[in-house]
């Protein structure tokens, strides 16, 4: 699940930022506009009070309920602004409209602290279409996006994942806990994991049973999805509910269960009624029902049944009602199992919906470790799907950061000397990786002054070959014996004044590992090639070359470094997100030669005009793992406060 590793509000700096968060304040109103259940306005304020209390312009935008596009009085945020307001004990601003002037007005006049809530996004038929236009203009208020609105994480709208296009996006606490539980009972549950699959259809759950199979150890099955079931067993359910239609795939799931080793475990009988009615004439059936009855709940025998895999659950998931569980005489089967994952010592985790009101209603919802917030979006996450509201946020970074000074043809050996022994104690607890590239005459001074620090010494340069009449060269057997941990290959100017090419970075990259060090490699594009639009292509292709019959494992640790050459020492900075998009482009590259656990621990550097004033900024950046660090390099205070961003 690394497509789920996000970025969330603790990993970006909010202070003085307006900060646009989604939120789901879709909460039930009463005929007279109260709120009957807050429970979704207390989830999300962790998030904003961390946002207050770090001193954001916080702006809050939900949906509530179905309004169609168009100003609907009854659908305003209303209640839920006079709500949030109370829970926090600090006011609340509600705009009038979404992107309109008072929206606007309001949001320009935010002070570190407040808090502004915008109409309901619904009232523009723009939200639900995903409409770029609309979500330009909902970004164009704000600097930085968060989403913790997991209710409708699996909607692709223009305030969960269009607006995400154009601002950092980032998560906040609920989604960060929603996908953090779940994630990991998916991918590495306590065993024996138990999933219970209940409610009235078979088809709405095949995708999340399809998905479980390869991961449970067992399946129980309640609710009236099991007749389709047990119907595929050949038993007489009578009237009970059943998908004809599905019948034939029950038989499927039960045999691809049965291949994969997971018990499916179907009601051993159950309480049925005459009439789909609470007081209506009531029996219990084993197995074969009779004719005209229709299975309402569970039997006491199939809770008892039940009951063995729960006690000794080390993880529970639970989707589904056992029964007819709105009818007092059919909400036993729910209520027993209620109680037993309640009482359970696994981790159990309630997928939303009527098995989460059950829990909520019986008093158990403390009980229980996490009960998801959103139905329709749990089931999307236990299907294994990717839920767009997620997936269009920034990936946290699993990488290490790492800046490298690339020195050019500045400072003499005894500068060099006195430069690195100012530097060591400035950078010795730096956490990123630090490395400072010399001239070579420079090499020796510097690995003297670093010995036994963080600092890591970089050649700016190698040949390819070991030895030979290579006049004025420098092989890899020289520099490793001396102590060199990277060589830096390929850099514009190398490119540009000395006949680099894409195939010699690729025999110099060989060489560097075949010699025991790690290349930094450069690429990127001149300021024509920006203009003609091909700078994607070009990157991707340079990339190729250079990496062309490296391994994976060589490629895990060598660095690539994007400097756009228009931005080299032309004082020309590109922006953070152009930077990131290439970044990000290097790392896709990476991705389709090598596969996904490779690009993730690529390390991805930006080189180009880097100063401390925007470092902090570009090295936030979901792609950019740090910097190859030219000018700025040269002085111990420059580079010392970028090290330490
Ligand atoms: P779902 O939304 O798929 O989780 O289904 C929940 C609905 O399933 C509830 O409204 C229950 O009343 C209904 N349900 C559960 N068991 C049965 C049953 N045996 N017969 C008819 N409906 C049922």
């Amino acid at each position: 699940m690394s497509a789920y590793n996000k970025m969330s509000v603790k990993d970006i700096d909010v202070s003085g930022k307006r900060v646009i968060v989604r939120v789901d304040f879709n909460v039930p109103l009463d005929d007279n506009l109260n709120i009957t259940d807050d429970n979704r306005i207390q989830g999300a304020i962790p998030t904003i009070s961390y946002l207050v209390n770090n001193k954001a312009k916080v702006i809050i935008m939900s949906h509530l309920g179905r309004p169609k596009g168009e100003f609907k009085e009854k659908y305003s945020l209303k209640p839920a602004a006079v709500r949030l307001s109370e829970l926090l004990g600090k006011e609340v601003v509600l705009a009038k409209d979404v992107i309109g002037e008072d929206a606007f007005a309001k949001v320009n006049a935010l002070q570190q602290g407040q808090i502004v809530m915008l109409e309901n996004v619904r009232f523009h038929k723009e939200e639900e279409k995903n409409d770029p236009e609309f979500s330009k203009k909902l970004a164009s208020m704000a600097d930085i996006y968060v989403n913790d609105a997991f209710g409708t994480a699996h909607r692709a709208h223009a305030s969960t994942t269009g607006i995400a296009d154009y601002l950092p996006a980032v998560c906040g606490f609920l989604i960060e806990k929603e996908i953090a539980i779940m994630g990991k009972a998916l991918e590495n549950p306590k065993r024996p994991f138990v999933a219970i699959m209940g409610g009235a259809k078979v088809s709405d759950k095949i995708g999340v049973i399809k998905n479980l199979l390869d991961k449970v150890d067992t399946i129980l099955i309640g609710g009236g999805m099991a007749y389709t079931f047990e119907k595929a067993l050949g038993r007489n359910i009578g009237k009970s509910l059943c998908e004809e239609d599905k019948v034939e795939l029950a038989k499927e799931l039960m045999d691809e269960a049965k291949a994969k080793g997971v018990n499916l475990v179907l009601p051993l009988g159950g309480k049925a009624a005459k009439e789909f009615k609470n007081d209506a004439e009531m029996k219990v059936f084993k197995e074969n029902y009779g004719d005209d009855w229709m299975g309402m709940d569970i039997d006491d025998s199939t809770i008892e049944l039940f009951s063995q895999y729960i006690k000794t659950a080390g993880t529970i998931v639970w989707n589904g009602p056992m029964g007819v569980f709105e009818m007092p005489n059919f909400a036993n089967g729910t209520k027993e199992i209620a109680r037993l994952v309640a009482e359970s010592n696994a981790v159990s985790i309630i997928g939303g919906g009527d098995s989460a009101a059950a829990v909520e209603q019986l008093g158990y919802a403390d009980k229980i470790t996490h009960i998801s917030t959103g139905g329709g979006a749990s089931l999307e996450f236990l299907e294994g799907l990717e839920l767009p509201g997620i997936v269009a946020l920034m990936d946290k970074k699993v990488r290490n950061t790492f800046v490298a000074g690339n020195w050019k043809m500045n400072k003499t050996p005894n500068e060099t000397f006195d430069f690195i022994t100012k530097l060591k104690d400035q950078v010795k607890d730096a956490t990123t990786d630090v490395a400072c590239g010399v001239p070579f005459v420079c090499l020796q001074k510097a690995l003297d002054a670093a010995k036994g620090t963080n600092i890591k010494i970089a050649a700016q340069n190698m040949h390819y070959e070991e030895n030979g009449a290579y006049t004025g060269e420098v092989s890899g057997p020289m520099l490793k014996e001396m102590g060199v941990e990277y060589v830096i290959i390929g850099h514009s100017e190398r490119r540009q004044y000395f006949g680099e090419t894409d195939e010699t970075v690729n025999k110099k990259a060989h060489a560097v590992f075949k010699y025991g060090m790690k290349p930094i490699i450069c690429v990127g594009e001149s300021l024509v090639q920006r203009e003609q639009g091909v700078t994607d292509d070009l990157v991707r292709y340079q990339v190729k070359i250079a990496l062309l019959g490296l391994t994976a494992e060589q490629v895990k640790t060598t660095v690539i470094a994007y400097e756009p050459i228009w931005a080299i020492g032309t004082g020309r900075t590109a922006t953070n997100e152009q930077a990131n998009e290439v970044c990000a482009v290097i790392r896709d590259t990476v991705k389709n030669l090598y596969g996904q656990h490779v690009a993730d621990a690529l390390i991805v550097q930006y080189g180009g005009s880097v100063k401390p004033s925007n470092a902090k900024e570009l090295f936030e950046m979901s792609d950019i793992d740090g910097g190859l660090v030219g000018g700025a390099s040269l002085k111990v205070e420059d580079f010392t406060a970028i090290v330490k961003y």
